[in-house]
């Protein structure tokens, strides 16, 4: 099992997480390797950074003596310059820079790249670099955010200023823009949370078949777990504001139609975005993020129990990721380890009834 798609913070951070920390939660969860993100402080977005996160991420695990695989996403940014040399660290240095993320809105560290024009940029510039990697995009057009809506008094409100309209825009966006470049890579739409968007990518719905998309480009998208089983009601119960995550929980149904999605085959992995933050950070600072390794076993026993044959679990758990990142990780089937809820300071999970089943 692979979890594409973790922050695991340290350095100015480590009060939220530390690399051994969390490489340690993940190896006791059963996983085999973890991708993570670069919006560090300070952030993956240069040569030097990533050698450091790579030696010691390295010491981390020789420290714990466990043989899990690290890789971690060179952060881009709208500068020729700076996504060169990026694209010269991931030659160099894959598949430990496995590949690279854009953030085409504001989320966690303000790395995001907000207009449309810039977005192009970086796309033409792949292109013409000849990068046939992954490009995980965080997919939230900014100019359709609401944050007028947002009162930190009704968490809930959190879904109203984060609409499913932005996602939706954004991931139109990336596919026309990087279709139009001619970018050769794999567009990776990270913690997809609605239909709408999910219909946008796999190109029903749309009026003038063939679709944009040329070919050359690839398209993927990834669920978490708390986009699948939490919606956005929860957040006007107690501690509501813990639940708070970009994009935000979907009201139902929308998360059990990405389950079904999930099942049918539109999704092509699960990826917890893993995001841990002190409590304090969320209650006071209102930070986006929720913890997500020590959940990916019970995650995917929810999708075992709901009937998903072995074949698909290995498919969204290891094997597409495997295929498209072009990487080799062994599947060593390890057995998690209980109550591993209990390291960090909240359960996202806690109202879910255990042992709660799905019907896709
Ligand atoms: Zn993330």
């Amino acid at each position: 099992m692979i979890d594409p798609h973790v922050h695991l913070r340290d350095w100015n951070q480590a009060a939220r997480e530390t690399l051994r920390h969390g490489l340690s939660v993940a190896w006791r969860a059963g996983l085999d390797g973890v991708f993570e993100m670069p919006n560090t402080d300070p952030p993956l977005t240069s040569r030097d950074p990533i050698l450091r996160r790579i030696d010691d991420a390295d010491a981390a695990l020789r420290g714990l003596g466990i043989s899990l695989f690290h890789g971690l996403y060179a952060g881009i940014t709208a500068v020729p310059r700076q996504i060169e040399e990026m694209v010269r660290a991931w030659r160099e240095l894959f598949p430990r820079v496995v590949g690279m993320k854009m953030f085409s809105g504001h989320s966690t560290g303000n790395m995001g790249i907000l207009l449309r024009e810039e977005q192009a940029l970086v796309y033409r510039t792949l292109a013409a670099l000849g990068y046939t990697g992954v490009l995980a995009v965080h997919c939230e057009k900014e100019a359709l955010l609401r944050p007028d809506s947002w009162d930190p008094l009704q968490p809930a409100s959190h879904a109203r200023a984060r609409p499913p309209a932005a996602e939706v825009a954004s991931v139109d966006d990336q596919k026309e823009l990087a279709g139009r470049a001619g970018f050769r890579g794999t567009l990776h739409v990270c913690h997809i949370s609605t239909p709408w968007a999910l219909d946008l990518l796999r190109g029903a719905h749309q009026e003038t078949p063939p679709a944009r998309e040329p070919p050359g480009l690839r398209v993927t998208c990834g669920l978490t777990p708390h986009h699948a089983l939490l919606d956005a009601a929860m957040m006007e119960e107690n501690d509501g504001i813990l639940l708070k995550v970009n994009p935000p929980l979907r009201p139902k149904p929308m998360p059990s139609l990405m389950l079904q999605r999930l099942f049918g085959g539109d999704i092509d992995w699960i990826e917890t975005d893993h995001a841990p933050h002190t409590r304090k950070d969320k209650t006071q600072g209102f930070a986006s993020g929720v913890p997500g390794l020590p959940f990916y076993p019970r995650f995917v026993k929810i999708l075992s129990d709901g009937g998903m044959p072995r074949k698909r679990i290995e498919e969204v758990t290891h094997d597409s990721i495997c295929r498209v990142f072009g990487v080799t990780i062994p599947a060593r089937g390890r057995l998690p380890e209980p109550d591993l809820a209990r390291e960090y300071e909240f359960d996202p999970y806690a109202a879910l009834a255990p042992g709660m089943q799905v019907n896709p």
